[in-house]
């Protein structure tokens, strides 16, 4: 079900130089419209919840959710009933990501912000003995070693560096318990104020590894999309032919940028940059902003 021969390695031409080496995991060409790290943070709580014999999902997420996206499709494919809980009220038009989780047979069930703060309250809701709740944007131990199996895809053990996006920290906690002793892991915080992403992250790791947090790169928080951004995303696409998204890797890609320019590496380091997918946010920018 989760189709992973598609995933290729980038080597980023204008990121490098002599002594740096600069490549993206395209974990984003996995699957059109499923794309990226969901599928790895998703695998194992839906075997779990099948040897539960549980046939019913239930999730969180808002109108551009990369995660309610891709438990919709996974649930579709493994016929398991899927509920997902969307924060803020229906509008009269859904978001092409809320139409397109619908249309996998997702049923939508909106509650308000301030409703959608508590959680296990909703969940209980909608739940029975044969429901299964995964959390928003999969956070936890089984999302973390589901992300752990992304640098299982191919050979990294070359690399110096292995850098990716956070959000609630679940694939960087699973990055770094796969990462290899002699390997530096970063996360990019795309949040502005969590400050306790680190202790989150740790919380759900197998091992007892080390990781660096940045949160200088939020852009103004998340989801912020200043016309800086777009332009370097555009640019990005230009010079390497690399599609990101407002959310995630355009910060990503930035902050690696930066950190280049600034020489945080060694010479000789050898980056591999995680895309880990997710183009639903940039499905809430008028056409023609973006060139891909
Ligand atoms: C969800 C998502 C992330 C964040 O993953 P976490 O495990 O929540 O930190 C990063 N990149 C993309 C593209 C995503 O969709």
């Amino acid at each position: 079900m989760f189709p992973l021969n598609n995933i290729f390695i980038q080597n980023l031409q204008s990121f490098g130089n002599d002594v740096t080496i600069v490549d993206v995991l395209r974990l984003d060409a996995i699957h059109k419209i499923v794309s990226g790290n969901k599928w790895f943070k998703l695998k194992y709580y839906l075997q779990e919840a099948i040897n539960n014999n549980c046939t019913t999902i239930i999730t969180f997420g808002g109108a551009y959710s990369n995660h309610i996206i891709a438990t919709a499709f996974a649930c579709e494919n493994l016929n398991l009933r899927c509920i997902g809980i969307i924060r803020g009220e229906e509008s009269t038009t859904l978001s092409h990501t809320l139409q397109q989780a619908k249309d996998y047979g997702m049923e939508l069930q909106f509650v308000s912000r301030e409703a959608f703060k508590n959680k296990s309250e909703i969940a209980s809701k909608y739940s029975n003995d044969k429901a299964f709740v995964i959390e928003e944007g999969g956070y936890g131990e089984l999302g973390a070693k589901g992300a752990a199996d992304i640098l299982k895809v191919t050979d990294i053990s070359s690399y110096t560096h292995i850098i990716c996006a956070c959000g609630t920290g679940t694939m960087l906690a699973g990055i770094a318990d796969a990462a290899l002793p002699h390997q530096q892991v970063i996360g990019i915080n795309v949040l502005k104020g969590y400050e306790n992403i680190n202790e989150d992250a740790r919380q759900i790791m197998q091992s007892k590894k080390e990781f660096i947090v940045l949160n200088k790169y939020h852009f103004g928080g998340y989801a912020k999309h200043p016309q800086q951004l777009i332009n370097w995303m555009n640019n990005l696409w230009r010079k390497e032919n690399l599609p990101t998204d407002i959310v995630y890797t355009s910060k990503l890609l930035f902050a690696v940028n930066d950190l280049l320019s600034s020489e945080y590496f060694l010479p000789n380091s050898k980056i591999l940059i995680i895309h880990s997918g997710g183009l639903q946010g940039n499905l809430s920018l008028p056409k023609g902003t973006l060139l891909f």
